[in-house]
């Protein structure tokens, strides 16, 4: 128990949501990129903080996970537009899966998703919830 503490409270500092912006258009990626598809060479590509903030832009509700999630299933799973333009796919988590809807307002939480993993470390990942 004291090592959950411990890692959540580490959050902050080690999970971010980091994408790039590139410099040339302003097009934003998630996951990290190393060149701008559009401009290629021409573009510079910089780190870029999201600030977690993003609409449904759409989802589908997943019947048969693997292993991992049998236990929550059947959950949500939606692409994300967020604020910043890039998209990103992730599970919603804190709703039933008939409260979803296509333009909702959500955020970014960090959850356990391993209670433990081969060196006892618990894992995180991002998923997102709807905006209070
Ligand atoms: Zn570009």
């Amino acid at each position: 128990m004291k090592d959950i503490v411990r890692g959540w409270r580490h959050i902050p500092q080690r999970y971010n949501l980091i994408g790039s912006k590139c410099l040339q258009c302003g097009e934003v990626f998630f996951p990290m990129r190393v060149i701008c598809p559009k401009c290629r060479r021409k573009g510079k590509l910089e780190d870029i903080k999201f600030n977690g903030n993003g609409k449904i832009h759409s989802y589908s509700v997943i019947h048969t996970p693997t292993d991992e999630f049998k236990n929550i299933s059947p959950y949500p799973v939606a692409i994300i537009e967020l604020d910043e333009g890039a998209k990103i796919t992730s599970q919603i988590v804190d709703c039933d899966t008939e409260d979803i809807e296509i333009g909702q307002e959500v955020e970014l939480v960090f959850r356990k998703i391993r209670a433990e993993s081969d060196e006892g470390v618990i894992s995180y990942g991002y998923k997102f919830k709807h905006k209070k």
